[in-house]
């Protein structure tokens, strides 16, 4: 080897530690000045607890959200444990939304005989665009573009859906259960209608379309509603062989209005059963709400 390559060699080599050794301290005064650095501004958390906590915009550790979520099947809690963080972020979200939108309404859980949405519009109005079994149909105008959204949507792709039944009053259900009840007896009544109440029907973002029957799952309509809904917010309430969980029949024709960010959360975190979603949300969003940090919600 030549001298002058022995020496470039040297060079190069030296070039490497005093390289390396800048970087390295450059490494250790960023992690010194970190570790240092004070509180900057009251109300941000010291860089120790922040790393603990999942979500920048709550006051949750990994412990106490596993706490939190201890309930829900164990499905969900893996889906949410796998992310925690987009969970939480759609979750912030979830909680500024009006709180009927995600009201778990059910046997158990029954909304009381003045609940009255607030925004009901007459589906005549828009009889242009809708097509409509009856005309006294109304559902809360909130949700009017999403259904309209859908209807075109499923128009482009030549199904038409069929508007058969939306915004049930108390009173009117009162009567719809009781004219079951005569009809099919007491037993079976309760598994497909709902004693006033504990309707969804009630909140004015439900509807069923088709001719209300097992035979709306096999047209075109039902099963273009079963693959495309969520993507309008529309979520199945009463999903196959889940009369244990739902407390009803398979209903392929009633959907309720989630919101998209609902269906989002139904279907990335509770594998689409809304009944699972909605308990869960029942149960936690009180402390979901309270280890929300104040200044964002402000
Ligand atoms: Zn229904």
């Amino acid at each position: 080897m030549k001298p002058l390559r022995v020496l470039a060699g040297i060079v190069i080599f030296l070039g490497a530690v005093v390289g390396g050794a800048i970087a390295l301290s450059t490494v250790l005064s960023m992690v010194a000045s970190d570790a240092s650095q004070p509180t900057a501004e009251p109300g941000v958390e010291p860089e120790s607890e922040a790393i603990q906590l999942l979500h920048p915009d709550f006051t949750l550790t990994l412990a106490e959200l596993r706490q939190l979520i201890s309930t829900a099947p164990e499905e969900a809690q893996a889906a949410i444990l796998a992310r925690p963080q987009y969970f939480l972020e759609l979750m912030k979200q979830a909680l500024g939304l009006p709180a009927d939108y995600l009201v778990l309404v059910d046997k158990q859980n029954r909304l009381s005989a003045d609940y009255l949405p607030r925004d009901l519009v007459q589906l005549n109005e828009y009889s242009d665009q809708i097509l409509l079994n009856r005309s006294d149909l109304s559902l809360r105008r909130v949700l009017m573009p999403d259904l309209l959204a859908m209807i075109e949507a499923s128009a482009q792709e030549e199904v038409s859906l069929l508007v058969s039944s939306t915004y049930r009053s108390y009173d009117y259900q009162a009567g719809l259960f009781r004219r079951n009840v005569e009809r099919f007896g007491e037993d079976q009544a309760r598994t497909f209608s709902a004693e006033p109440g504990a309707s969804q029907h009630q909140l004015g973002t439900v509807l069923d379309f088709g001719d209300i029957t097992p035979a709306f799952a096999e047209t075109d309509a039902g099963r273009w509603m079963r693959e495309n809904a969520h993507l309008f917010g529309f979520s199945l309430s009463y999903p196959p062989d889940l009369e244990d969980l739902t407390g009803y029949v398979w209903e392929p024709w009633h959907f309720r209005w989630l919101t998209r960010l609902g269906t989002e959360l139904e279907r990335e975190f509770f594998n689409g059963i809304q009944q699972h979603f909605l308990e869960f949300y029942h149960a936690a969003e009180p402390r979901l709400r309270e280890a929300l940090k104040r200044e964002t919600t402000e």
